[in-house]
């Protein structure tokens, strides 16, 4: 489903929602849904351990289980993703997955090791209904929301991977997590939240992931990063800005021309306030479109004195559009226009672009 230029969806279609997973669940909730299989509530604290300490998901090897009840509990761990392709580079550090979930739709996710962290890159929807044009994700339009725990199995997965030695590197844990893959997790707000919580939950309610470690990005839906804010959990917001004048976003990022510059960013920087969390602004640097001098200069304007930091992102390339990254002349110029208006900036150091895994690549075709 292909989406007309600055249309915008925010309504996924009507679908059948994927099995009721443990990981869906609250720990009382989780109690409650034991007790209705028959067993006795503490079991939910012992299938818990298995699931976010233990990184099992197999009823069989649960020996401190009943075999009558493991049975019995099998029914709150369905398998809900199906791994269909992997890639990697980086001497296989980075490594994109594939996944296909219960009713055929596609999603990618990507794991990235460097020396001192581990970050995976989860999406939160199948597709995204946002439709930046420079973004491939974008271009084929929103097929649904995420489940919670289709979005934690994600983690759940790398994490495996990881605790098994799988990756260079000998045995490590997950340490960060951005939503940067595909989708608008704003648009999809509970489904994220529980699934933030079910990360930074220590065990055994969750995986005990520091929510200084989970990154939120969002085009800049403002209801949602105001209600966020009251959340109570520290996560950093990123903010997809793109452009410093309303003229420029609205085509760059569609969103815009419901809620404009001003606006996100004051809600951007009430929710620094409220959480005393540094926001990151995402400004993807594309040759001559958005990466001119004066717009590093009216982007300083905007942003100098807050609680922020600047991370470009050289354009990645994705099929079918025209646009290419910055001149490195241009980017090293637009870095110190910036600098010039002391805004703390980086370039990022972009991983996964010979995968198609990196920022704006993820369009999960078989
Ligand atoms: N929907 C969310 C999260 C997904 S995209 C959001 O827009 O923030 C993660 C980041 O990658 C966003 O900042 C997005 O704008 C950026 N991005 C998208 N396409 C890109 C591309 N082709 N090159 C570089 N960055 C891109």
């Amino acid at each position: 489903m292909s989406q007309q230029p600055g249309q915008l969806t925010f309504v996924a279609p009507r679908r059948a929602k994927p099995a009721r997973h443990l990981a869906d669940l609250t720990m009382a909730e989780r109690r409650a849904a034991v007790a209705e299989l028959g067993e006795k509530p503490f079991r939910a604290d012992q299938l818990s351990r298995h699931y976010f300490s233990h990184l099992t998901a197999d009823v069989a090897a649960m020996s401190d289980l009943p075999a009558a009840a493991r049975e019995k509990l099998s029914a709150l761990l369905p398998p809900l993703l199906t791994s269909v392709r992997e890639l990697s580079t980086d001497q296989g550090t980075t490594r994109k997955t594939l996944w296909r979930l219960f009713d055929g739709a596609l999603v990618e996710s990507v794991l990235m090791r460097y020396p001192d962290r581990v970050t995976m890159c989860v999406s939160s929807q199948a597709g995204c209904g946002m439709n930046c044009p420079f973004c491939a994700t974008g271009q084929a339009g929103l097929t649904r929301n995420m489940s919670t725990a289709e979005i934690v199995e994600q983690v759940v997965s790398g994490a495996r991977a990881l605790a098994a030695g799988a990756v260079p590197g000998g045995p490590g844990r997950v340490s960060n997590i951005v939503f940067m893959g595909m989708g608008e997790p704003l648009a999809n707000y509970k489904q994220v939240i529980g699934a933030v919580r079910r990360f930074v939950e220590p065990a055994p309610d969750g995986l005990g992931i520091s929510a200084r470690g989970v990154t939120v990005s969002t085009v800049g839906l403002v209801p949602a990063i105001g209600k966020l804010a009251d959340e109570g959990l520290p996560v950093t917001l990123a903010l997809s800005l793109h452009a410093p004048d309303d003229e420029l976003r609205d085509t760059l990022v569609p969103i815009n021309t419901r809620w404009k510059v001003a606006e996100v960013l004051d809600a951007a920087w009430a929710y620094a306030a409220k959480t005393k969390r540094r926001i990151s602004i995402e400004y993807a640097l594309i040759k001559d479109i958005n990466d001119q001098e004066w717009r590093a200069d009216l982007l300083g304007k905007l942003v100098k004195n807050k609680l922020v930091h600047v991370n470009l992102i050289p354009l990645n390339p994705t099929p079918g559009s025209k646009w290419t990254a910055s001149r490195p002349e241009d980017e090293r110029a637009f870095v110190r226009r910036l600098q010039f208006h002391g805004v703390p900036v980086t370039v990022r150091d972009t991983r996964g672009r010979e995968i198609d895994g990196a920022c704006g690549q993820l369009a999960a075709a078989e």
